[in-house]
């Protein structure tokens, strides 16, 4: 070799994807290399923090953490003519949680746990080498080589499109800016979700962080800031702006991804994301997990278990039939939208979906309930009622 130093993994991007897949790796006991381009851990902190309870726990983080900021127990669901549906579980199904305070318990847990973390240094390079390792190279002359890369580098995936000449659907992530905002006067044990006909791309959001404070949402890909202040003056005219971010969310469909290969894009860089809701912590955060688990399989000489790969390849695909099923969603007029808040509106549906929808696992859990003979006679009744 030239002498530049080797580990076992490294990583790029230190957001919440990559930062979990290297959190797994150290625990596994391999030597793991951290890459983040900004000074600090969580900054620009771009997301709502809203994940399901039961999920977040399934990824190895606690839901009673110092980043918890709110727990919730349902949600209210605005249609453009002004249709409310109201799903309430009556206890604890989700979590509120701050992105820079999580992303940071991640990257002291990585610290701890044996795992180097390199700030400040962007990622410039990444290739093959004679000895079948991967070497990257870094903006400010840092190089190591690897046995595997992890590309958690999200939106930009720029390395991903040098190396694998493959990209997300570049068309389909959607600018949105997030406020913090005070005052908002709802009740902070449910979030809100508002359809507008001037928002056909992507609803708004309220997640209330506790009865003052909470988080903003509004996405389109056309006049963003004109529509974000319409929004505002009509549902919530009264509230004070604490602070913004402004990013984009992904709605397209998931890129594949090979784990035993040597180079693995994951997270937003790889459009792990729901596109319903443009969530992507606890679906990619779960396949970089099971990716991790089975680099360590592989470098550490073990069998890889096929529970693995047959549970990426099952995320996979939910994430890629809802894509498939929110494009066909958007794509209808705004009075058929209307009228599926009417069919919905139904008592006994409204508590099963409460009972049994999975926030991340959608397509399974909604086909369940909607495909079930019983509830779609329901539905068509209110319809025609
Ligand atoms: C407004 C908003 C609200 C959201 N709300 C939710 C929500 O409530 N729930 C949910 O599950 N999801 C939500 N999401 C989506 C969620 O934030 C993303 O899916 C998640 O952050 C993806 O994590 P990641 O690690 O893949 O990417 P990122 O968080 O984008 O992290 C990538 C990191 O890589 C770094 N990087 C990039 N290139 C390089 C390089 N060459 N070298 C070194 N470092 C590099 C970047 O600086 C960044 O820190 C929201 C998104 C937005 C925009």
């Amino acid at each position: 070799m030239d002498g530049v130093e080797t580990v076992d993994v490294v990583v790029i991007g230190g957001g919440i994807v990559g930062l979990i897949a290297a959190k797994t790796l150290v625990e596994d006991g391999l030597d793991t290399v951290l890459i983040e381009e900004h000074e600090e851990i969580g900054i620009p902190e771009h997301c709502a923090g809203l994940f399901n309870l039961q999920n977040l726990e399934r990824l190895g983080i606690s839901s009673l953490g110092r980043y918890i900021e709110n727990r919730v127990e349902g949600a209210y669901f605005y249609s453009p003519s002004g249709r409310t549906i109201h799903i309430d579980a009556g206890k604890h199904v989700a979590v509120v949680a701050s992105r820079v305070n999580l992303d940071r318990y991640l990257a002291e847990e990585f610290e701890d746990k044996g795992g180097r973390l390199i700030l400040g240094s962007r990622v410039l390079e990444v290739m093959s080498t004679s000895d079948n390792l991967v070497k990257v190279k870094t903006n400010n002359g840092y190089q190591v080589s690897a046995e595997k890369v992890i590309d958690a580098e999200g939106m930009s995936s720029t390395i991903l499109r040098r190396v694998l000449k493959k990209s997300t659907e570049r068309n389909m992530w959607i600018p949105i800016i997030q406020l913090w905002i005070r005052d908002h006067g709802l009740d902070p044990r449910y979030v809100y979700i508002y359809f507008e006909e001037y928002l056909p791309e992507f609803f708004a959001y309220v997640i209330p962080i506790d009865e003052y404070l909470g988080k903003l949402g509004v996405a389109s890909r056309n006049d963003l800031k004109s529509k974000l202040n319409k929004f505002l003056k009509e549902r919530f005219p009264r509230v004070d702006i604490v602070k913004r971010a402004s990013h984009a969310v992904y709605t397209g469909r998931p890129l594949w991804i090979d784990p035993r290969s040597n180079f693995i894009p994951v997270g937003d860089a790889a459009g792990h994301v729901k596109a319903s809701t443009g969530g992507g912590v606890i679906m990619g955060g779960l396949i970089a997990n099971y990716t991790a688990k089975i680099i360590a399989s592989e470098l550490l000489g073990e069998p890889i278990k096929r529970s693995y790969i047959k549970e990426i390849n099952h995320l996979l695909r939910e994430l890629d039939r809802i894509a498939k099923v929110t494009k066909f969603l958007r794509s209808l007029p705004i009075n058929l939208l209307d009228n599926l808040f009417k069919m919905i509106n139904d008592g006994s549906l409204l508590r099963e979906i409460s009972k049994s929808a999975d926030m991340d696992l959608q397509f399974t859990s909604l086909s369940r309930i909607f495909i079930n003979p019983k509830n779609l006679l329901r539905m068509v009744f209110k319809l025609l009622t």
